[in-house]
């Protein structure tokens, strides 16, 4: 039942895993999270720092959810933009907010230098590439957006996006300066690492079952054991159906569709190909419907993401059109080894926000990062630790719980849907191509 860390790049070159013992007997504490990604270890140490005690269970292992498995690229804002944020929810909140998911990243990077923790950070930028017209139309929007709000973003052109990512398939895009990558299996290590030594009690292979009233407290039971906890913080994102109806609140798993990405990665690279590939270093990711993601790692591996069928997978076959798609933006890729596949699971919510829900007096929870959780689940850790200890004006709105209709029958329509973005993705780069 509990998800495990499959083998892939950042297994094999993670700092080591510290070991966390399964939750025996019963414990007390001020607050018990349930799930050991970044939600639930950002909130973990927030709230340790801030004075409360913590018990965190986590049914596998420290990051063997999304937070141990994604590309690593460290992204700031939401998929809306700033003036979206504003119009949805008021020009005071709306600024609020898009301070908060504006500073994303810069979260991160402090916190990495904060804790020391080693997860080859990198704060050189992140890139989104277009491939069509209207995708540079409005990425040149959001460049706009941010630059008049004073914040590092960036618009480019044909010559210099070409520079950037030594490809010429796209027509331009913008650089987000604040953006960049870490190891992520190591960033979720360091801080688990850093959750147990400002206090907090983790236990990992303790699946989570639906928190009980047992008085005024909540408690959380384990097949071993129990939490008693004034409140109860749920960090369980695209993994949220992992214990089915006995999982942490079986309607917030019907908020979320839960997408599967896989990701590829190479050998790594002679310095000849390096220097021919992403020269700068930042991380990229383009505007095709089924959207490609890429970067280098620490050791200039080609680390290759992109949609995945709707199954977890090591069948190489399955990443295949991966591989393929790598290899027509960088040709020179085509004899190249593929060291490594891996997947997971990346939840998405219609509005394309995450959300944040008090789903009883005194449980929480965050989830919906949209593939985009490395910086904003980081944050909403702290944005949860701050609801429950009571501090400052919420910086996030809470929304109201909407199990999305016929969440059972999602497969086949979104493998129909997959399969008409893929289509038109094609047609696109066959007019492109086609032009002078
Ligand atoms: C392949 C892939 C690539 C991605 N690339 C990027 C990227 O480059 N940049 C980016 O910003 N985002 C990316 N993402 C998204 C990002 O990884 C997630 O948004 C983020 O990790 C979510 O963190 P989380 O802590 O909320 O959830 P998770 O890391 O998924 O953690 C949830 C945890 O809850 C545990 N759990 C579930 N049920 C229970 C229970 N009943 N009891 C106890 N524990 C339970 C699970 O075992 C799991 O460890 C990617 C995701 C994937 C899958």
């Amino acid at each position: 039942m509990a998800s495990t860390l499959p083998d892939s790049l950042w297994t094999a070159t993670a700092t080591p895993a510290a070991s966390y013992p399964p939750l025996e007997g019963e414990e007390r504490a001020d607050v018990c999270i349930i799930g050991g990604g970044f939600t639930g270890l950002s909130a973990a140490l927030h709230l340790a720092e801030g004075g409360a005690s913590v018990v965190v269970l986590e049914a596998g292992l420290v990051g063997s959810g999304a937070s141990g498995r994604n590309g690593g690229q460290v992204i700031p804002g939401l998929k809306l933009d700033p003036s979206e944020l504003e119009a949805e929810f008021g020009a005071e909140r709306g600024a609020r907010l898009t301070d908060l998911v504006g500073g994303a990243a810069d979260f991160v990077f402090d916190l990495v230098r904060r804790h020391r923790i080693e997860c080859d950070a990198r704060q050189d930028g992140w890139i989104k590439a277009c491939h069509s017209e209207a995708a540079l139309r409005a990425a040149s929007h959001t460049a706009e957006e941010w630059s008049r709000r004073n914040r590092a973003v960036e618009a480019i052109d044909r010559v210099r996006i070409a520079e950037l990512t030594g490809a010429d398939a796209y027509i331009g895009g913008f650089v987000d300066h604040r953006g960049g990558v870490v190891q992520p299996l190591s960033y979720t290590r360091g801080l688990a690492r850093a959750a147990q030594q400002a206090g907090a009690r983790i236990h990992e292979r303790s699946v989570a079952r639906t928190p009980r009233r047992g008085g005024r407290e909540w408690v959380v039971a384990t097949a071993s054991g129990s939490v008693r906890a004034a409140h109860v913080v749920i960090g369980t994102n695209g993994y949220t159906d992992l214990a089915g109806a006995q999982g942490p609140w079986p309607k917030l798993a019907r908020t979320v569709v839960p997408v599967y990405s896989y990701i590829a990665a190479t050998a790594p690279l002679s310095d000849d190909l390096r220097r021919s590939i992403l020269p700068k270093g930042q991380a990229v990711s383009d505007s095709r419907r089924l959207l490609r993601y890429f970067r280098l790692d620490a050791a200039g591996r080609m680390v290759m993401g992109g949609r995945g069928r709707m199954r977890e997978s090591s069948d190489r076959s399955d990443y295949a059109s991966i591989i393929a798609s790598a290899i027509e933006l960088y040709p020179q890729l085509g004899a190249c080894d593929w060291e490594f596949v891996w997947g997971g699971k990346v939840a998405v919510t219609l509005d394309h926000l995450p959300h944040l829900h008090e789903l009883a007096p005194g449980v929480h929870a965050a989830l919906g990062y949209n593939g985009r959780g490395v910086a904003m689940a980081t944050v909403m850790g702290k944005v949860l630790a701050d609801r429950v200890l009571g501090r400052g004006a919420p910086a996030f709105p809470e929304s109201p719980l909407r199990p999305i209709p016929f969440h059972r029958g999602r497969r086949p329509v979104f493998e129909l849907i997959v399969a008409w973005k893929r289509i038109l993705d094609r047609m696109e780069g066959v007019h492109r191509r086609g032009r002078p």
